[in-house]
């Protein structure tokens, strides 16, 4: 009877000690990306994007946050060039890695397959020494607009090209199409509209809270469990003034952040991918086509039809060297 009461007893503690592992255990992770740096904008001011980094970093860092830019160095060309270098160099400063985003922000499906390897080898000029200077070693890689060459042999030419110059793809299985809705917040900055803000930044944080959801959803239909997600996000004042707000939507999914290199360690990126079409998708679409599976279909929609017409109008009315 005592050593049935004990071993209960011990039992009891056992599992009081194990309370905090599970616990940990039971939060997710996830690794921020941030595309097209220096910066995805509409605006050309140099004054506006060497703003726009300082205060993202500044709140990443306040945060303990870690993330990785991914660059687009056809952006440093020109006038600004070493103020756009000073940029990238802000990121490594402030304990950020970088990785390449290809020069132009091409895609194999315009370009062929060799003419993006070198658009890709081109990027990195200014980039590799830059992270060898900080101590780092460049090595991801990130596809614009997630195109990543069709048909397979394309793709798998690529892939091989990418192995063979030290590149690992950088995945995503979190994309709430944040660019979409960075451009009418730039015009709404520009015209001083602070209610279209205020209305911008709300619509694009519900619709970003929905396609968290949607991306847990759709790993537990692959895996039957949450994986560590990959959460693609741009360079843009808009994520600057929303990355409190963003931490805290990814604190209530339970998803801590986590490097690039943590997130992918979990075994769900060794899923077989034979997905080679030319759009571009998710990794959690690349591997449902894979697996013969199909993702859930709520929650699986696109950006508001308001922020989609403020896009269309915002892009037509300004074309910028920017992001073109
Ligand atoms: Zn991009």
């Amino acid at each position: 009877m005592a050593t049935s009461n004990w071993a209960r007893a011990l039992a009891a503690l056992a599992l009081l000690a194990a309370a905090p592992a599970t616990a940990r255990e039971r939060e997710g992770q996830v690794a921020l990306t941030f595309d097209d740096l220096p910066a995805l904008t509409i605006e050309s001011n140099q004054g506006y994007i060497d703003d726009l980094n300082r205060d993202l970093l500044r709140k990443l860092r306040e945060n303990h946050v870690p993330a990785i830019g991914f660059v687009n160095e056809s952006k440093a060309e020109g006038a600004e060039h070493d103020r756009q270098v000073d940029n990238l160099k802000r990121w490594l400063d402030a304990g950020m890695l970088l990785g390449n985003h290809t020069f132009s922000h091409s895609s194999p499906n315009s370009l062929g397959a060799a003419a993006y390897a070198a658009d890709i080898e081109r990027g990195e000029r200014i980039t590799r020494p830059l992270m060898k200077a900080h101590g780092k070693k460049l090595r991801w890689f990130r596809h614009p607009y997630l195109e990543a060459g069709s048909p397979l042999a394309v793709r798998d030419w690529i892939n091989r090209w990418l192995r063979d110059h030290g590149y690992r793809v950088a995945p995503v299985t979190i994309d709430a199409e944040d660019w979409e809705f960075a451009e009418p917040y730039d015009d709404a900055i520009a015209k001083h509209d602070v209610a279209r803000q205020a209305r911008i930044r709300q619509t694009y944080l519900a619709y970003t809270a929905m396609r968290i959801k949607w991306s847990q959803e759709s790993a537990k239909a692959l895996f039957g469990r949450d994986i560590a997600h990959v959460m693609l996000l741009h360079c843009t004042r808009l994520n600057a003034d929303t990355l409190d707000a963003l931490l805290k939507l990814l604190r209530a999914a339970r998803l801590r952040p986590v490097t690039i290199d943590q997130a992918m360690r979990d075994r769900a990126y060794r899923t077989r991918d034979t997905y080679a079409e030319k759009d571009g998708v998710t990794w959690l679409e690349r591997w449902a086509a894979t697996l013969g599976k199909t993702l859930p279909s709520e929650g699986d929609e696109d950006p508001p039809a308001e922020i989609q017409a403020e896009y269309d109008r915002v892009d037509n009315d300004r074309v910028s060297p920017q992001n073109k």
